[in-house]
């Protein structure tokens, strides 16, 4: 660890501190304030959201997929959901396929609804602030060290929820990881794109498979470099414009800067491809206009912590279920890997399984969480549990845990979990489980 001792211009103070404002840390903030906890956020970008606002406009993981699908996530994320329903920011688009049903929004009114869901709930937000570094004292991890214009600062908490996707905190503090530099390749990452001015009734005539052939088709032309040739453009909350999932870039670690910016440049240049294949090859495409890149690369896997309990492949298929549950996931393993295509398997009809509370302490660690996408989960069971409703069902769970660990005086692994469950549930969180509480 550096000495900033020298540098720090200010410290401040906070009983819980959460680390990136994505759907996961989010959601984990506006929990642990609303038990009223002094609660501060931090994030690196000027706006609240990571992925679901720089990538991505549909929240999947909500719903589960086929004839029997149903909703398994509630709670605080509903607040979210309404509050787009209500600015009428939000359609559902109904799937018994795929990942399921699926709640398609205006990322740039989410924006605005997460900075109100954090404010309403009293959680004090510093954006445009990178943690670059940890304090920690034994296991313990006391502080982080954050810089922005206005200087480098320290921020001390009693509990901290890394929910950078990346597990920044996890990794600088020395806690062990998987994912990068782990056995399997991470998941590829993609830069989406909106266009506009579509004649959607034109472009309703075509299945995904024709546009699959249609790509597969360019190909062998030579005009056109398109690596995936699968991908999805749907509707979007505004007329005229569709998003596109299509571009698939690897690399081996998404947190290697220098070939993270390699990515970048070759994302944009790879999405223009594609949009010149929609315009020639997809009907009602023809008078439509690039609108915007995702403001940055999706990143869909980096490290996963190694946590007290680690999510399988077989937790996932067999639907198992966990006396510590604290979310239900029925969503397909779906990973994006470095080919053309992309690899589905699916629950059972009608199946979920249950994520246990210890997949988001990591292993040894005394006063830390995580939250979303850097949980303890292995590649496949990632592949399935990272939808956002499970990333922000899991921020409930983190914000509401450390909440309840500070009141209690015990330390995160010592929790009651029958405490944990009973507050969550009351709270609308969906876990079905065998208990009264009393
Ligand atoms: C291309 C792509 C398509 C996907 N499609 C879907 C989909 O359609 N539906 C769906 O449900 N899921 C989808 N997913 C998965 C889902 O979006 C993610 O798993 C989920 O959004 C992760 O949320 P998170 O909060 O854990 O992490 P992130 O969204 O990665 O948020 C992390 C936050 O932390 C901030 N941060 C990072 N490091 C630091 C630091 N050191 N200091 C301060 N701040 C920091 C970031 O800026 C960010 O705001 C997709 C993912 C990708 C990449």
């Amino acid at each position: 660890m550096v000495d900033y001792k020298t540098i720090i211009t200010d410290t401040f103070k906070t009983e819980i501190l959460v680390v990136g404002g994505g759907a996961a840390g989010c959601i984990a903030a506006t929990s642990a304030a609303l038990e009223g906890k002094k609660t501060m956020l931090v994030e690196r970008y000027g706006f609240l959201g990571g992925t679901s606002t720089y990538v991505l406009d549909t929240f999947y993981g909500f719903y589960i997929p086929g004839e029997k699908g149903r909703k398994v996530v509630g709670g605080i994320p509903d607040k979210v959901l309404n509050k787009l329903f209500d600015r009428k920011a939000a359609i559902l688009r109904p799937n018994t396929y795929g990942a399921g049903t699926g709640v398609t929004y205006d990322p740039e009114i989410l924006k605005v609804v997460w900075e109100e869901l954090l404010t309403e709930s009293g959680v004090n937000i510093l954006l445009h602030s990178f943690v670059v570094d940890v304090v920690t004292d034994d296991k313990k991890v006391t502080g982080v060290i954050i810089v922005n214009k206005s200087g480098f600062f320290l921020v001390e908490a009693d509990i901290i929820i890394d929910a950078s996707g990346d597990a920044d905190v996890v990794a600088k503090a020395g806690f062990p990881f998987d994912g990068i530099g782990g056995k399997e390749a991470v998941q590829s990452l993609t830069t989406t794109f909106r266009v506009l001015n579509v004649d959607y009734e034109a472009a309703k005539t075509f299945t995904k498979q024709q546009m699959w052939n249609w790509m597969k088709e360019a190909n062998s032309t030579g005009k056109y470099r398109l690596p995936r040739e699968e991908g999805s453009v749907h509707i979007t909350t505004i007329p005229g414009v569709m998003a596109t999932n299509m571009v698939r870039l690897s690399i081996s670690d998404p947190t290697n800067i220098s070939d993270l910016s390699k990515a970048e440049i070759e994302g944009r240049k790879q999405a223009l491809d594609y949009f010149s294949f929609m315009k020639e090859y997809l009907p009602g495409y023809e008078k439509s206009e690039l609108m915007n890149f995702s403001t940055q690369i999706g990143v869909r896997e980096t490290r996963r912590v190694i946590g007290e309990y680690t999510l399988t492949k077989e937790d996932v298929l067999e639907a198992r279920k966990f006396d510590d549950a604290i979310l239900e996931c029925g969503a397909p393993i779906e990973d994006h890997h470095n080919a053309a295509g992309t690899k589905w398997e699916y629950l059972d009809e009608g199946e979920v399984y249950q994520l246990p509370f210890r997949t988001l302490i990591p292993k040894d660690s005394k006063n830390l969480l995580v939250a979303g996408r850097c949980l303890s989960a292995t590649h496949d069971a990632h592949a399935s549990v990272r939808s956002i409703g499970q990333c922000m069902a899991m921020g409930q769970a983190a914000g509401t845990a450390a909440a309840l660990a500070i009141q209690e005086g015990v330390e995160l692994k010592s929790l009651d979990i029958n405490l944990l469950q009973e507050k969550l549930t009351e709270n609308g969180a969906m876990i079905s489980l065998n208990k009264t509480f009393v």
